[in-house]
């Protein structure tokens, strides 16, 4: 493979502060994962987006989180038609495999996959209603949830709807999965649905009485 070549530098200097300082705080945790395997007790989705950082919201530690991020946190239905499925086999192996005991799904402020899938469910971004758009046929998951929303006349309003519209859908959707519904229903796993405004950290959580989210 004659295309791949060494770090930037600046990726150098980062990897060895990180081995120098955070790794060795962190050394006796890493080989106790390392020779014991991980047991996390969650199983965490959230967006590609590079200012959201569920980790670092609950201060987690190595192993402590099984983390799967995807454009919009998107959990789309069930399904073995299409190729491979990355987001179903993180679900999956989390849940069967690892054994979780909760699962949540992160949305966040300022989404550029929700936002995506807004306007081209306004009709104002041909080039994501193209066929060979990847982003566009995955955000084409959401496009249910822009029902729910697409009443409301203030476009950002609207927008900030569909996000949580979003973790909403995604939560309804992981219940068609056999092996979640089982263990949601005997209790072995909880879900949960977040939202964070990446400005001033707020979180939110989805309350299914009252179909609103609020503070936590
Ligand atoms: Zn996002």
């Amino acid at each position: 493979m004659e295309h791949a070549t060494a770090l930037p530098e600046f990726l150098v200097q980062r990897y060895r502060a990180w081995a120098g300082n955070d790794y060795l705080a962190k050394a006796d945790k890493h080989r106790k994962l390392a020779r014991e395997g991980q047991h996390p007790s969650a199983l965490v989705i959230s967006c590609c987006d590079s200012r959201v950082q569920p980790t670092d919201i609950f201060a987690a530690d190595p192993g402590d989180f099984f983390v799967h991020r995807n454009i919009a946190n998107l959990v789309p239905k069930p399904t073995t038609e299409g190729g491979p499925h990355g987001t179903s086999a993180a679900i999956e192996y989390a849940v069967t495999a690892l054994d979780v005991s909760h699962i949540l799904v992160v949305g966040h402020s300022s989404c550029g996959g929700v936002r995506g899938c807004h306007d081209m469910c306004q009709g104002t971004a041909p080039a994501l209603e193209r066929p060979d758009s990847f982003v566009g046929r995955w955000i084409d998951a959401l496009r249910p949830a822009f029902e729910t929303v697409k009443d409301i006349d203030d476009e950002t309003a609207r927008v900030a709807a569909l996000e949580k519209a979003a973790v909403v859908m995604s939560l309804n959707n992981l219940m068609a999965f056999d092996f979640v519904a089982d263990r949601v229903a005997d209790g072995r796993i909880s879900l949960h649905g977040l939202w964070t405004d990446i400005a001033d950290g707020r979180l939110e959580q989805y309350d299914p009485k009252t179909g609103q989210f609020s503070r936590v």
